[in-house]
Order: structure tokens, then C-alpha cells, then sequence
């Protein structure tokens, strides 16, 4: 398999170092891939950061219906959506729903272009920007990880609902 974050052949993605170790969450079952400390250090709001004892050993919750972002089953210290800056994008199910944090693409953006003109530039402007070295994906994104995996899961999810070129595929 290939070694990348976003799991798209041809893409440039950006390379960052994150541990594959993962952990249950125990508010939903669900697998939580490893997060970084500087992750944590940027989006989770300043009191509650001062309340934790150690930014190691935390992990993502990636379970849509589940309020818990950031977990770490030895503290015992659960962080939910209320307890960071941002909206998390997954867990989100108002609009607008960010899908890149570096860039600003929310879901709705990438939905529009696909409605008219057909097709969405997402990928490629995104792809671009990461090879010319300009995300931050370890401070901007809650999983810590590069976008581009979830940005094309949103592209196939939206020509699936509003595709008019199909047939060309
Ligand atoms: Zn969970």
C-alpha cells in the first residue's frame, strides 16, 4: 500500500511525520488515529489545554456522530467539539462544513462547483498549494493530517449526488 496520507494516486500530499498508533474511543467504539502535541497546542481552546497534565498521547476521534475529538484513555481526559476553536468538519452537520483548513474549502464550495460547471477543482488547486509547500495541516487540521484524502471522498460523494458528466468518467 502506499505510504501516504490521502490515498490518491498522481496528488502531491504533504509529508507529514504522524504516528499510525491508534486507540478506542470510549464514548463511541470507534478507532482514534494518533494526534500530535502541536495539533492539540493550536486548536484547543487555552483553558482547557491548561487543565490537561500532558499533551502526549492523545488521539482523533473520526466517528461522525460522536462529540468526542480528542481522547486519551490513560488521562482519562475526553475533548469535545466545544472544547476547540474550530468546527471539526466531520462532526459537523450545519453548513458550512470546512473540509480544508489550510485553504477554506468547505463542502458547500466544492458541492457548488459541482452543480456548475461540473466538476470540482478542489483536489488539484489544493495539490498544488500543498507541493509549493504553503499547508499546515498539522496546526490547521484536527486530525493533524493532510486533507486531500477527505477532500476527494467529498468530490466522489458530490458528483455522486449532482454529476452531470458522469458518463466521461
Ligand atoms: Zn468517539
Amino acid at each position: 500500500m502506499k505510504d501516504s496520507c490521502c490515498e490518491i494516486d498522481d496528488v502531491a500530499c504533504c509529508d507529514i511525520k504522524v504516528s499510525e498508533d491508534t486507540a478506542i474511543c470510549k464514548e463511541c467504539g470507534g478507532k482514534g488515529k494518533s494526534v500530535g502535541e502541536i495539533t492539540l497546542k493550536s486548536l484547543v481552546k487555552e483553558p482547557v489545554l491548561e487543565a490537561i497534565e500532558s499533551l502526549n498521547g492523545f488521539y482523533y476521534c473520526e466517528t461522525p456522530t460522536c462529540g468526542v475529538v480528542y481522547f486519551n484513555n490513560e488521562q482519562q481526559v475526553y475533548l469535545h467539539k466545544e472544547d476547540l476553536k474550530i468546527r471539526v468538519g466531520i462532526k459537523e452537520t450545519e453548513s458550512p462544513i470546512p473540509v480544508c483548513y489550510c485553504f477554506g474549502w468547505t463542502k458547500e464550495r466544492i458541492f457548488e462547483q459541482i452543480k456548475q460547471p461540473g466538476n470540482s477543482t478542489a483536489v488539484r488547486e489544493i495539490s498544488a498549494r500543498v507541493k509549493a509547500g504553503e499547508c499546515e495541516c498539522e496546526i490547521k487540521n484536527p486530525s493533524g493530517r493532510c486533507c486531500l484524502g477527505n477532500v476527494n471522498k467529498t468530490v466522489k460523494k458530490g458528483l455522486e449526488l449532482y454529476g452531470k458528466n458522469k458518463r466521461k468518467e
